[in-house]
C-alpha cells in the first residue's frame, strides 16, 4: 500500500518517456509501476492521457525578500512558482542587505522559510569586498555564487556589495575564491568598458526608448566578458555558468570550452526565445532587461543553439518591479530598472515551443529541471525516479490557455504586457512538491511555509 499513486500519465524525463504509474511514499517516489500492476494506495490520482514532467528547478529568480515586499514577497513569488510548475527556486543574492556573508545567508533562510510555498535554494554573492566570506557562505549552504561583471546602476550600489566585479584584476581573486569551494559560479557577463562606450554612443540617439536600450548593450559586451571569465576559470579550474546569455557567439565559446574539458555552462532565459527587439520597441521599459531583447535573427540563432544541445539550462530571471517604476522609464529608459516577471510563463513558453515542434518534451525536462539539479548539486531534485523527491507537474501538452495578468500570483504579472491575451499551448493541471499537491490548476493548495530550504 502506497501513500499516493499517480495513474495513467506518460512520464517524461530528459532521456525519454514511459507510460508508468508513479507510486509515492511520504516525500519521495517509491516506485514506477508498469501498466497492469495491482498495487494500491491511500490516494489514487487519475491522470489518464496527461503527462508528468519533473518539477522545474529555476536557477534564476529574484524575489528580494525581505527587502521589497511592495514588488514581491516570498509568498507571492513562490505562489507564482507553484502555478508555473516550478518546485525549486534558486534565489539570487540581491536583497537589502545583500547576501554576502554566511550570517546573512542563514538569516535570510530563516526569514523567508515561513512564507515559502515551494522549495528554495539560496545563492551567495561573490565580489572583491567579501573574498574572506566566500568559504563560509558555501559552508552555510549557498547553492552557488553570483557575480556581476558590470558596475551596479547609479543609486543601487548598496545592493551589490560583494557581488559586482567590473575590474579584471579583482575578478581573478573572486573566481579563484569561489572555485576553492567547489560550487558553481554564475556570472552576469557584460563588460563594463564596452557598455560605457556603447552608452556614450547612444546618448542623444533619435529612436524609440526601447531601441536606444538595445543599442546601448551590444552582444560584444557579452563576448568580451565571457572570454575573460573563461580565461580565468581555466587557470583555477572553476565551474562557471553564464546567466541569461543572448549572444550566439558567447554560447559557442562556452560549448568550445566544454569540448576542451572545462565545466562552463550556458543559461538562457525564456523571454529571449520568444520576444525580440520589436517587443522592446513597442513596450519600452516594460520589455527592458539586461542584456536587452535581441533582433529576430538572433532569436532564431538561439533556438538553433538550444536544438543543438549547446544550452544547458533555462532560468526564468523572474524580476518583479512596480508598474510605476517601469512607467517612469518611458521618459528616459536608462533610468528604469531592468527585468521582467517569468515564473508563471517559463514552462508555458517551453511547452508551446514543444507543441510547435521546436523542441521535444524530453529536452524541456532536461533544460528546465534535470540539468539544473545536476549542475547545482541538488541531488534529490530533477528526476522522476525512485528515491528522488516527488516533485512534478501534471500537464496537458495540447490544452490552450490565455495569459491574463489579473489571474497571476506574482505581484508583477501585469508588467508582462506583451503577453496579455497571448494564447499558450500546454496547460499545467497540477503541481506537486515532495508528495503533496501545491497547485491544483487554479489555486495554491499547500499550506504557507510548506517550502523548505534545500542545500547542495
Ligand atoms: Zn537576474
Amino acid at each position: 500500500m502506497f501513500d499516493v499513486i499517480i495513474a495513467g500519465a506518460t512520464v517524461v524525463s530528459g532521456s525519454g518517456r514511459r507510460r508508468v504509474d508513479v507510486a509515492i511514499n511520504g516525500d519521495t517516489i517509491a516506485e514506477l509501476l508498469e501498466p497492469g500492476h495491482n498495487a494500491t494506495a491511500l490516494t489514487t490520482v487519475d491522470a489518464a492521457g496527461l503527462f508528468l514532467m519533473p518539477g522545474l528547478v529555476d536557477t534564476h529568480v529574484h524575489l528580494r525578500d525581505p527587502a521589497r515586499p511592495d514588488r514581491e514577497t516570498f509568498a507571492t513569488g513562490t505562489s507564482a512558482a507553484a502555478a508555473g510548475g516550478v518546485t525549486t527556486i534558486c534565489e539570487m543574492p540581491t536583497s537589502e542587505p545583500p547576501i554576502n556573508t554566511a550570517a546573512r545567508l542563514l538569516a535570510r533562510a530563516e526569514t523567508v522559510a515561513p512564507s515559502a510555498y515551494v522549495d528554495f535554494a539560496l545563492y551567495g554573492g561573490a565580489g572583491p569586498e567579501n573574498l574572506a566570506d566566500i568559504a563560509g557562505l558555501a559552508e552555510a549552504g549557498a547553492v552557488a555564487f553570483k557575480t556581476w561583471l558590470h558596475a551596479p546602476a547609479k543609486g543601487r550600489e548598496h545592493e551589490f556589495i560583494g557581488m559586482a566585479s567590473p575590474r579584471e584584476e579583482d575578478l581573478e581573486h573572486v573566481i579563484a575564491a569561489v572555485a576553492a569551494t567547489g560550487r558553481r559560479h554564475a556570472m552576469h557577463a557584460e563588460d563594463q568598458s564596452c557598455l560605457e562606450h556603447s552608452l556614450a554612443q547612444t546618448r542623444g540617439m533619435k529612436a524609440t526608448a526601447g531601441l536606444v536600450h538595445a543599442a546601448s548593450r551590444p552582444t560584444e559586451a557579452e563576448d568580451i566578458a565571457v572570454a575573460r571569465v573563461l580565461r580565468i576559470a581555466k587557470e583555477v579550474d572553476a565551474k562557471v555558468q553564464i546567466v541569461h546569455v543572448t549572444s550566439p557567439k558567447s554560447i559557442r565559446m562556452l560549448a568550445d570550452a566544454r569540448a576542451n574539458g572545462m565545466d562552463a555552462t550556458a543559461e538562457v532565459a525564456p523571454h529571449y526565445l520568444v520576444l525580440d527587439e520589436q517587443t522592446l520597441k513597442q513596450y519600452g521599459p516594460f520589455a527592458k532587461c539586461n542584456p536587452p531583447l535581441r533582433p529576430e535573427s538572433t532569436v532564431e540563432q538561439l533556438w538553433h543553439l538550444v536544438q543543438q544541445g549547446n544550452v544547458d539550462v533555462i532560468g526564468s530571471d523572474h524580476c518583479p518591479y512596480l508598474e510605476s517604476e517601469l512607467e517612469a522609464g518611458h521618459a528616459d529608459i536608462s533610468t528604469s530598472p531592468p527585468g521582467m516577471p517569468g515564473l508563471e510563463t517559463m514552462l508555458a513558453i517551453m511547452l508551446s515551443a514543444a507543441h510547435a515542434g521546436r523542441i521535444s518534451l524530453e529536452d524541456v525536462a532536461r533544460l528546465t529541471s534535470e540539468r539544473a539539479a545536476e549542475l547545482f548539486g541538488l541531488s534529490s531534485k530533477g528526476k522522476l525516479l525512485p528515491g528522488f523527491d516527488a516533485d512534478f507537474v501534471i500537464i496537458d501538452p495540447t490544452e490552450e490557455w490565455t495569459y491574463n495578468s489579473e489571474k497571476t500570483f506574482s505581484k508583477a504579472g501585469a508588467n508582462a504586457r506583451y503577453f496579455e491575451g497571448t494564447t499558450f499551448t500546454g496547460k499545467i493541471h497540477e503541481t506537486w512538491l515532495r508528495g503533496t499537491q501545491v497547485y491544483n490548476g487554479e489555486s495554491i493548495t499547500a499550506p504557507l511555509g510548506y517550502g523548505r530550504w534545500v542545500r547542495p
